[in-house]
């Protein structure tokens, strides 16, 4: 299985998975429709499936279109979005499973961003490869969704479930919100070595306008304060010993600098 990366809108990433053999294609949280069409035009692909994260309509804004293209697509998202997400078709659990080419996915419910968010992980088949994590706006790199419909004790305990995952995955968010996320990160864990070596090698990708997506769960659970409630120098920053009140502090930092 093959990941293209789409930019779409502003700063939204559309995920495009290929199974080359069949050419056959899904997507993930399709925020537009032309940058879709134009790369299944490109590989000479059908659309079969359409994965939703999350309701909101950079995520879903092309499903129509899309459908209306390919009708015999299914549509994907989670159970607790039913009504939200246009033509959606199938209603996923916590624990579901979802198969596209020779991969078999697992849905987690993520609730914290929104009430109804899912991720989608593709676990390895082979030794040699990574898992895909497809996280929308729940795990970003170096931060995390703003919490709109959710408390900041369900947000960990999504996140938690996320940072379980091997080391090794690859973390396909929807937002290339690297850079601001780790300019931030770096005003709260302070000492942090690894955080300031990712902000000069993220730093330097952006000047040269390449995309920062996908990161590695292991580089997130170092540098990424919303994975770290539980580490003790940030824990410290925030005059806390207690994981949720953590992770509830920096996140409204975050909210009252006005960062994602
Ligand atoms: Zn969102
Ligand atoms: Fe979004």
């Amino acid at each position: 299985m093959q990941v293209y990366r789409l930019p779409a809108l502003t700063d939204n990433y559309i995920f495009l998975l290929l199974d080359r053999e069949r050419q056959e294609a899904a997507v993930v949280d399709p925020g537009a429709a032309e940058p879709v069409l134009h790369k299944l035009n490109e590989l000479g692909a059908t659309l079969i499936a359409i994965f939703n994260t999350h309701h909101h309509s950079d995520h879903v804004g092309a499903n129509r279109q899309l459908i209306q293209r390919f009708p015999h697509l299914t549509i994907y998202g989670g159970a607790e979005d039913r009504g939200r997400i246009p033509r959606q078709q199938v209603f996923l659990q916590d624990g579901d499973r979802v198969s596209f080419s020779n991969r078999e996915g697992r849905v987690f419910f993520v609730p914290g961003h929104t009430r109804g968010h899912i991720a989608y992980y593709f676990p390895p088949v082979t030794d040699d490869e990574p898992g895909e994590l497809f996280c929308g706006d729940t795990l970003f790199t170096g931060g995390c969704g703003r919490l709109f419909e959710g408390t900041p004790a369900q947000m960990l305990n999504s996140l938690a479930k996320l940072r379980s995952l091997p080391d090794t995955t690859r973390i396909w968010c929807a937002h290339e919100y690297t850079l601001s996320n780790l300019k931030f990160a770096v005003t709260i864990d302070r000492d942090n070595v690894a955080l300031q070596q990712r902000l000069r090698e993220v730093e330097a990708s952006r000047q040269r306008g390449e995309a920062t997506i996908p990161s590695i769960l292991e580089i997130e659970k170092q540098t990424n304060p919303f994975l770290r409630w539980d580490c003790e120098s940030l824990q410290a920053a925030v005059n806390s010993r207690d994981s949720v009140q953590t992770f509830a502090r920096i996140r409204s930092r975050k909210d009252m600098a006005k960062l994602f």
